[in-house]
This record gives C-alpha cells, sequence and structure tokens, in this order.
C-alpha cells in the first residue's frame, strides 16, 4: 500500500491534510511536478521561479528529516503522474484541491483516468478557508462585491483548527527524480536574485517565524498603519500563503486567538485575509480572469496602444512621478510593494497612461514573488474598473495626494529614489485624468444605449 503526495502550492508538512490522509494510507512518496507542458497552464514568473527553488530547496530536506523521499520531475502532469503511480506500484494518490480552471480540468481527468485503474484518489481542502461552491447569493450565485461576500463568509462555521503533523509517516519508495539545479529556476547571469535574497526566507520555518514576527510588532498597529508605505506593519505573508508554506487556516486561528487584546486590528486583518478569498472564488467563477474584462462592458474600452519606451518607464521606475517610481523601484529590488503603492502604480498605468492591465499584470507576474494566479488579476481588475468591484471607474488614484498623505515624511520615496535629481512626469496628471474619465464614459454611455 504505497502513497504518492502530489505537492502542488502547499509546499508545507503542518496542516497538510494531504499528507495526513497520505500517512493513513500507506507508506509516503512525495512528487512535485513542474508543469510547463499541459495546454493552458501559465508558466511561472522570474521571481516566483526564485522562490520555488528556495522552497523546494527546505522542503526537501523538511521531507528527508521525516524519511518522505522527494521526487521531482517534470512535464505535462496527465502523463507524468500517472507514469509515477505505476513506476511505484503506488495504490493511493492524496492531493489539496486547486481553483483555477485549467488546474481543475487536469485535476479531474487525473482522478478520472486513475480511478479507472483501480487507484484510491483523494483531494483535500487545503488553501483556501472557504470552497468557492459553498459561498453563495440569496439566489444561489457567486459574489461580485466583496464586503457581502465577506459577511456570507463570516455568518458561516468557523474554518476548521489547522492540522498536526500524522503521529505515523512511514516513509514510501524513492524514484528517480532531476535535480532541482536542472530546472534552472535561478537566476545565473545576471544575478538578478540578491534583492529577493536580502529580503525574504522561503520555506515552511520562513513563514512561521513571519507570521510570529508581526503576531508580535505588526498586528497592533495594523488597523492604523498598514496603509502607510513607510511603516512595517503588515505581515509580509503574502508569498508564503501562495506557495501554501503556511495555511489560511494557521494565519486564521493565530490572529485570532489575539482578538481579545486587539479587536480591530484582528478584524482588519482576517479581511485582507479575506480579499485573498474573494479574489480565488471570482477566479474559480470565471476562470479567464487573467485574459479577460470581468466587465465585458470593458471589451471596448479604448487603450492607448503601449508605446514600448514608456511602458518601459514605468517598469522601470522612470517615470518622474515620485511615488509610482519609488513603488516600480521597491518591486524590482524586492519581488514586492507596499498594497497602497500597487494600487497607485495600477491606477497610473490604467488611468493616467491608459495602457491596458493586461501588460501590468504580466509585469507584476513576472517581478512579484507573491504573484498569485488569483489575486494578481483580480487586483489589477479591480484598479482598472473592469473588475469585480462596486466602486466607480472614476476612482483614480493622484500619486502626489497619496504620497503626502501615506508618506508624508517623504521616507519610503527616499528610500528607493535617493537624492538622484528626478525628471519631470512622463504625463500631465490632471489632463490624463481628465483623458481617461472621457474615455470611460464613451463606453459607459455605449452600454446604456445596448
Ligand atoms: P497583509 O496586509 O499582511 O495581508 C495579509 C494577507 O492577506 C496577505 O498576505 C495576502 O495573502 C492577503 N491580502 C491582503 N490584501 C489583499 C488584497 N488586496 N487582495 C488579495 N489578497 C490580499 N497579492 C498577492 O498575494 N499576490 C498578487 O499577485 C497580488 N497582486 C496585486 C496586484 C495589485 C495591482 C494590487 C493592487 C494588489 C495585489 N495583491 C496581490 C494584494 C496585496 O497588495 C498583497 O497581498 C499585499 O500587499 C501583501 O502584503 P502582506 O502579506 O504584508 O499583506
Amino acid at each position: 500500500m504505497t502513497a504518492l503526495l502530489w505537492l502542488r502550492d502547499d509546499l508545507r508538512l503542518r496542516d497538510n491534510p494531504a499528507l495526513v490522509a497520505a500517512a493513513e494510507h500507506g507508506p509516503v512518496t512525495a512528487v512535485y511536478l513542474l508543469d510547463e507542458a499541459s495546454p493552458g497552464i501559465r508558466p511561472l514568473g522570474g521571481a516566483t521561479k526564485w522562490w520555488l527553488h528556495e522552497s523546494l530547496r527546505t522542503l526537501a530536506t523538511d521531507l528527508e528529516q521525516l524519511g518522505v523521499p522527494l521526487v521531482l520531475r517534470r512535464g505535462a502532469a496527465a502523463e507524468v503522474i500517472p507514469a509515477l503511480v505505476r513506476e511505484l506500484g503506488a495504490t493511493g494518490v492524496f492531493w489539496n484541491r486547486r481553483y483555477g480552471g485549467v488546474e481543475r480540468d487536469i485535476d479531474a481527468s487525473i482522478k478520472s483516468a486513475l480511478r479507472e485503474a483501480g487507484v484510491h484518489v483523494a483531494s483535500s481542502a487545503a488553501n483556501l478557508l472557504f470552497e468557492p461552491w459553498t459561498v453563495q447569493t440569496g439566489s444561489g450565485g457567486p459574489y461580485g462585491v466583496f464586503t457581502p461576500f465577506w459577511k456570507a463568509c463570516l455568518a458561516g462555521p468557523v474554518p476548521r483548527q489547522p492540522l498536526e503533523l500524522p503521529q505515523r509517516l512511514v516513509g514510501g519508495a524513492g524514484a528517480a527524480s532531476d535535480s532541482l539545479d536542472e530546472w534552472t529556476l535561478q537566476p545565473r547571469t545576471p544575478d538578478w536574485a540578491g534583492g529577493l535574497r536580502e529580503s525574504w526566507t522561503p520555506g515552511e520555518r520562513g513563514a512561521h517565524d513571519r507570521l510570529a514576527i508581526f503576531l508580535e510588532t505588526g498586528l497592533p498597529a495594523y488597523a492604523d498603519g498598514r496603509d502607510f508605505t513607510d511603516r512595517d506593519v503588515t505581515s509580509r505573508l503574502s508569498p508564503h500563503l501562495r506557495f501554501g508554506e503556511i495555511s489560511p487556516f494557521q494565519v486564521w486561528h493565530a490572529a485570532a486567538t489575539r482578538r481579545e487584546a486587539h479587536p480591530e486590528p484582528v478584524r482588519k486583518f482576517l479581511s485582507e485575509v479575506g480579499w485573498r478569498e474573494f479574489a480565488w472564488h471570482v477566479l474559480f467563477h470565471f476562470p479567464e480572469l487573467a485574459n479577460r474584462n470581468w466587465k465585458p462592458q470593458f471589451d471596448a474600452f479604448p487603450w492607448e496602444r503601449p508605446e514600448p519606451l514608456i511602458l518601459r518607464a514605468w517598469q522601470r521606475g522612470n517615470t518622474g512621478v515620485d511615488l509610482v517610481d519609488a513603488g516600480m523601484r521597491e518591486l524590482w529590488h524586492t519581488g514586492t510593494m507596499h498594497n497602497r503603492v500597487r494600487m497607485v502604480v495600477a491606477s497610473f498605468l490604467t488611468k493616467n497612461l491608459r495602457i491596458d492591465w493586461r501588460l501590468g499584470e504580466a509585469w507584476f507576474w513576472d517581478t512579484l514573488v507573491d504573484a498569485d494566479a488569483a489575486s494578481n488579476p483580480f487586483s489589477w481588475q479591480w484598479v482598472a474598473g473592469s473588475g469585480a468591484d462596486a466602486a466607480p471607474y472614476f476612482r483614480v488614484f493622484n500619486p502626489e495626494l497619496q504620497a503626502e498623505k501615506f508618506d508624508p515624511q517623504g521616507r519610503y520615496r527616499a528610500r528607493w529614489l535617493g537624492t538622484e535629481l528626478r525628471p519631470s512626469p512622463i504625463v500631465d496628471l490632471k489632463a490624463s485624468r481628465d483623458a481617461a474619465l472621457a474615455a470611460y464614459d464613451v463606453i459607459s454611455r455605449a452600454a446604456k444605449t445596448q
């Protein structure tokens, strides 16, 4: 009775229901598959590849200490997983659920092929607090606005407690494995990952250390401080959650135990975790989220043809708009950007420069260590106005006012811009804002007359 544990975006040992189920079935062999071959799969960007390498390296060590081999394979899941099952003579296959459209189809077809071959297959809920099909409006459809969505989630059963490591865990047989270095996930020349190494400790232990620091130092100031770009009060858990090195259940319960001492910060923090849930639920119901406007009226929006030099100036933080450039340089150096500044740079790209949100989303996909199949396109569409949101299009972030408000002493800008002489902005903020609103007026009037 050999159990194959197929690890995906759940690179952790604790609170891993698939690992618990596999250990109950028999001796466990774990596999991580680098799948860039299945049709429709979105390959990882540069920063997430770097993270994945680091995370798998620590996971392999942790598994080894438990005597569980980690097999690395590359290829299309529908071929590689059944072949490995045959090679190992595995009688059971265990995984935690994925929620993207392509991934669900792949998993469903592998599940039915294996079952037909007499292999036991079990999938578990591990990476979202609420399964997408369990949260519905009164009329039975998905929510399109966050506030009622989160209210409905909170009205349901409390998320389950995190699971411990299985008490009895026996390692299974090994099998031929790729070497991690062969996958060349890490940059060679030039080695641009120095800033990432300085900023992050990928892996399960790194995730729990981050959570512990946040609970002590950040959480008490979170409700009032999270929007300020120059304060270090947010959790920085997003890449750890992205790769499943820590589960939302662990985060939820760790924060919830502080509710009495810090009611408002805990409420606010959990509602941000709720935005992650919302993004995934929206993706579940609208799998084309990274490619298509959630609001179809935006299909007619007159985006500017992107001038390569202008797009490059935005990507590299050379627009002449201080907060935008500071954010884009923070991203380039560290693989992350403060949430408030993400909104500002996205608004600047899609509204002041009127460049299609998909180009901004693609840049973030390549450069963010937390680049997430749901949160990234969801947030881009939310800022662009085409997404799941009640707020009107004319919410255009003014980067200068945002800087005055959320970087009042200029510390954040100074950190990323230094003392360089600044060029003048590549676009007039007011005139471009007016042009964006006029463009929106055209599609909104067209939608009303349809
Ligand atoms: P905290 O404030 O400590 O929040 C705790 C957790 O809640 C985060 O780790 C994250 O998992 C979740 N969360 C918080 N805010 C949001 C949000 N607005 N939407 C979804 N989840 C949220 N987040 C990603 O995880 N991956 C992305 O690819 C991503 N792309 C974004 C693109 C744009 C244009 C914008 C405006 C936001 C994007 N976000 C993305 C959301 C948000 O900026 C980050 O989750 C947050 O900055 C991470 O920092 P933190 O872990 O310190 O967050």
